[in-house]
């Protein structure tokens, strides 16, 4: 038996994929990484793809990048993981600092936790133990959005709002109170941008108003709504999001672990319409898409409402095994070092003009109901008929298979729904993004117009094969 064979066979056998139909995924061709350079992974066949979704819109830098390489082995030979609690480590405390310079201004303390879910599970805890330092217990409610994505433990489900993966733990979740999204090609209130005025934003403001003292934060994800399929909010959103906090005296949760380190072309969205939260959660791109790595940061007041005698009990007694893993903090001091010596934000916005020039033959494409970007940030949404914005039903999974068109072009793309996702890393060339969006266009058309049903699989695997874009490359 092949290599591959055997590992497919043990793949089959013992692994459970994370969003994955197992039964679909038992009868099908799994790709298996082997390696990876630059902005490529690699089979073990040989064959290279773009990373165009950075491994789950993690990297930053390409893979096998140099310097975060060669950080995370120096740190090797120091020590590769000891305890925050009670102890601290020298790649955490100068992570730390590092990350007070970068953050909105105001957010000065810094604590650590190993993915993204976790981080707004701290925010969270938080904001909600805050209150009861200051007095006020019964602010235990929060605001979260309609199409809202926060991870899947069961406090960021609680305020996520994508019913296809949240819904069947409803009986499990703590009460959270929706307000509509910022969806402004499908607006939930009927109107339209600007003529409305961000009347979305009067909804929140009704949930304050009627709710005097119980509302602990209000929690966003800035400018995108990153997994519901890239909803962009529209200008001077989150601006009012934050004069309605202060106005009602509540926390502001931002959760940038999508949307931070440069996707939108900031290094975090809130910077797009200067707006400082009281705590911020970051994973992803933290360590440049190497380790898991995540923070919370909060306020200086947030912090000291939790100071006092121990028996006060007002300890934050929230901690992980691997909080601010010294590897993993050592490959982010050398992620936020290529940022700065790479000016890589200014070659993000270049990078962006270029996408979105790109793009405009997308747009034009008779399925294409709407072209979403911020930076690098892409969201595609397709549909059945333009003029009236029918979705295709979801079981029709277009974006599925336009995403498998484009892997058999050499492409790694994963859809949201029929929302194609384009999350490159920040270092794909200009090149890489005209042929990547070249591609997408192609695979867009042949899969909306000959519309019918799908292919059998080994049919589709025949043709992946043969295709031009099957390239069969040596790897270095
Ligand atoms: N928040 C947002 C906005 C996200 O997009 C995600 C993951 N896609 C998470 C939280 C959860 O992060 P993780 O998968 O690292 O738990």
């Amino acid at each position: 038996m092949r290599k591959e064979d055997r590992l497919t066979g043990l793949d089959k056998k013992y692994l459970w994929h994370p969003f994955t139909q197992m039964k679909e995924w038992e009868e099908s061709h799994p790709l298996i990484i082997e390696s990876a350079r630059g902005n490529y992974l690699f089979d073990r066949r040989g064959r290279r793809y773009l990373d165009a979704t950075s491994s789950i819109w993690v990297n930053l830098h390409g893979h096998q990048k140099g310097a975060i390489d060669t950080a995370i082995r120096r740190q090797l030979k120091k020590v590769a993981h000891s305890t925050l609690l009670g102890l601290s480590s020298t790649p955490a405390i100068l992570l730390a600092n590092e990350l007070v310079k970068i953050a909105p201004q105001g957010l000065t303390r810094v604590f650590y936790s190993d993915n993204g879910s976790t981080a707004v599970e701290v925010a969270l805890k938080m904001a909600f133990q805050y209150w009861r330092h200051l007095g006020e217990p019964g602010r235990t409610k929060f605001i979260s959005f309609a199409n809202a994505y926060h991870g899947d433990t069961v406090g960021a489900v609680s305020v996520g709002g994508i019913d296809l993966f949240h819904g069947a733990y409803r009986p499990l979740l703590f009460e959270s109170i929706k307000a509509p999204s910022a969806y402004c090609y499908r607006c939930p209130l009927g109107l339209s941008f600007p003529r409305c005025g961000i009347a979305c934003a009067e909804e929140i403001e009704k949930i304050l108003k009627r709710s005097p003292g119980q509302i602990a934060a209000v929690v966003v994800e800035p400018v995108v709504q990153a997994a519901a399929g890239m909803i962009m909010a529209p200008a001077g959103y989150l601006v009012r999001l934050r004069s309605l906090c202060d106005q009602y005296g509540v926390l502001l949760i931002v959760d940038e672990v999508a949307t931070g380190f440069g996707r939108t072309g900031r290094m975090f969205a809130c910077e797009h319409q200067g707006v400082a939260p009281d705590l911020m959660a970051i994973a992803k791109g933290l360590s440049g898409g190497y380790l898991p790595l995540a923070a919370t940061l909060t306020t200086e007041s947030i912090y000291r409402a939790f100071l006092g005698s121990y028996r006060d009990f007002k300890t934050f007694f929230h901690g992980h095994s691997y909080t601010g893993n010294p590897l993993c903090c050592a490959a982010a001091l050398a992620n936020l070092k290529i940022f700065r010596r790479e000016r890589v934000l200014q070659k993000v916005r270049a990078k962006t003009r270029v996408m979105e020039r790109s793009l405009r033959d997308i747009e034009k494409l008779p399925h294409t109901g709407e072209v979403r970007q911020r930076g690098l940030m892409v969201g595609i949404e397709l549909v059945e008929n333009k003029e009236t914005r029918k979705p295709y039903p979801l079981e029709g999974r277009m974006g599925h298979r336009v995403c498998e068109r484009m892997r058999d072009a050499g492409i790694l793309l994963r859809p949201l729904g029929n929302v194609i996702v384009l999350m490159p890393p920040l270092s794909v060339t200009l090149g890489e993004i005209r042929r990547m969006v070249r591609e997408l266009s192609k695979a867009i058309r042949d899969i909306t117009e000959a519309g019918g049903p799908q292919r059998p699989r080994a049919d589709r695997e025949r043709t992946r094969r043969s295709a031009p874009g099957y390239l069969r490359v040596r790897r270095k």
